[in-house]
Formats: C-alpha cells, sequence, structure tokens
C-alpha cells in the first residue's frame, strides 16, 4: 500500500475529482480526512471511502474563511496527530467577462477560495509538517491559469496565483522534505463543467488531441504518485492532464 499510515486532508472532496482522489488515497492505505463546504457531499464520499473499508472523516468547513480552516486543523491534529498530505482542491468557477463585473464580489470570491484558501489550508499544514520533516502538498491548478480563456479572468488569475505560490512553498519546503506541486488539469468531466453547453462542449473535445474530456481517475492516479513516496525527489512542478490540449 503507496499511502499506508499517511494522514490526508484533501478540500472539496466531497464529489467531483477530490472525491476520486480521496477514494484512491484511501484504498492505498492513507486516512482521509474529506473536506467540504456541502456536509452532505463529504459525507457521501465517506460512506462510500468505509463501504470499501477504508478510514476517513468528514469535515465541513469554507476553505476561504480562515475561522473555519484552522478549526478544521484543530480537528485533524487533535484526532490523528499528524497531517502528511494536503491536497487543495476546493475551488468555484464563475465565469463573466470583465465588462460584465459590475461589482468586486465575483473577483473577491472566486480569489478568496481558489488562491486565499490554498494559502489558509498551507499555513496550517506547514507548521506540523515541517516539525515531522515530512510532507507532500499537492494544489490543484487548471491549464487556464496557463494559457487564459473567454470569461475567466478571475478563476485563470486565481490558478495561476496557485502556481506561482506552489513554486515558492516548493523552495521553503524542500530541506524539510515537503514537496509542493500542482496539477493543471484540462477539460474534466465534473458538475464543474455541467453548464457549459452541449455544442461548446463539441468544440472543446474537437481541440483536444486525445479526442475526448478527461476522467477523475485521470487526475487522480497522478495525485496518487505525487503524494507517495515514489515522488520524493520531485518538488515545485506543474504536471499537465490535458490530453494534449496543451503542450508547453
Ligand atoms: P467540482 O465543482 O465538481 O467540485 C468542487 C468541490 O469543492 C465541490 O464538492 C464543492 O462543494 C467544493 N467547494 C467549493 N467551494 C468550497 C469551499 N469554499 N470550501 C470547501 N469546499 C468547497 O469541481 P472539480 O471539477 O472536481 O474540480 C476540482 C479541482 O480541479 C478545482 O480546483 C478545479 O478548479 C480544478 N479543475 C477542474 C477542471 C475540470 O474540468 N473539472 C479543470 C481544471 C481544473
Amino acid at each position: 500500500m503507496k499511502l499506508k499510515n499517511r494522514v490526508s486532508l484533501i478540500t472539496g472532496s466531497g464529489r467531483g475529482i477530490g472525491r476520486a482522489m480521496a477514494l484512491a488515497f484511501a484504498a492505498e492505505g492513507a486516512t482521509v480526512f474529506v473536506n467540504d463546504i456541502d456536509a452532505r457531499e463529504s459525507s457521501g464520499t465517506c460512506e462510500l471511502i468505509k463501504k470499501e473499508g477504508g478510514s476517513c472523516f468528514a469535515v465541513t468547513a469554507d476553505v476561504g474563511n480562515l475561522d473555519e480552516v484552522k478549526e478544521m486543523f484543530d480537528y485533524v491534529l487533535k484526532t490523528s496527530g499528524r497531517i502528511d498530505i494536503l491536497v487543495n482542491n476546493a475551488a468555484i468557477l464563475r465565469d463573466k467577462t470583465l465588462h460584465n463585473m459590475e461589482t468586486s464580489q465575483h473577483w473577491d470570491d472566486v480569489i478568496r477560495i481558489n488562491l486565499t484558501g490554498v494559502f489558509y489550508c498551507c499555513r496550517e499544514a506547514i507548521t506540523n509538517m515541517r516539525s515531522n520533516n515530512y510532507g507532500r502538498i499537492i494544489n490543484m491548478a487548471s491549464v487556464i491559469g496557463i494559457c487564459g480563456n473567454f470569461g475567466q479572468t478571475a478563476y485563470s488569475a486565481s490558478k495561476a496565483g496557485v502556481i506561482g505560490f506552489t513554486k515558492s512553498l516548493a523552495h521553503e519546503g524542500a530541506s524539510r522534505n515537503i514537496t509542493v506541486n500542482a496539477i493543471a488539469p484540462g477539460f474534466i468531466e465534473t458538475e464543474m463543467l455541467k453548464d457549459i453547453p452541449d455544442g461548446v462542449k463539441e468544440k472543446i473535445i474537437a481541440r483536444i488531441p486525445a479526442g475526448r474530456l478527461g476522467s477523475t481517475s485521470d487526475i487522480a492516479s497522478l495525485a496518487l504518485f505525487l503524494a507517495s513516496g515514489d515522488a520524493s525527489y520531485i518538488t515545485g512542478q506543474v504536471y499537465g492532464v490535458n490530453g494534449g490540449y496543451l503542450m508547453p
């Protein structure tokens, strides 16, 4: 088992990519703290893990709320005494062109959850990881944080921010055996894409050399590798998982 006795926290793992990672980590022996802002979703993931004999705890918190993040980490550390693996996966998508953003609310929400949330969670985890001389941090970025997209100024800025943050924290963690990497998925079939009209989806697929949208397991398998001992010499990297949509 690749993650035996490891303690992991995956934000936004009530559904989608986060849920797939939670199931993959638990199947490899990790205890998984399943965070989500939606308690029903996180309990759903926990039920699935428990059905397979895995170990997990559901923890409801908004990653963009500092008090709730602090309470979440208090709970993790009181329950398990340590945190080995943190996956910053929770994010929101709010598409709007800049000229239609009449207030700053849209921008503030996206940056608070997608970028400040990553900062809050990493800051809470890092002290424990430093004292254990061990840590694996995986931040979910996006292909849109690299190449941008129409209607996604806030989302792409948040994900580009995640990439810069990842590289800087990788510098800080390396001497303590803490690796920090980012995954930049292309278009993955989850609820996040549910509002894209079918016609637009077809046009996107036509631009993907692999000829299909990605699946949540395409991402979970890479996250599992990065979280494992096999990836101990990999840090500060950004992995595109996009079926060839973007080849840097
Ligand atoms: P999703 O919308 O299906 O799931 C996101 C989960 O995060 C939901 O369960 C939601 O309740 C939770 N969440 C939202 N706000 C939260 C908050 N403030 N605190 C805690 N939990 C919160 O999304 P997904 O497609 O599974 O995406 C997962 C990650 O992958 C995100 O970071 C996303 O930006 C990134 N990503 C997804 C795609 C894609 O095509 N699906 C592409 C590139 C990047």
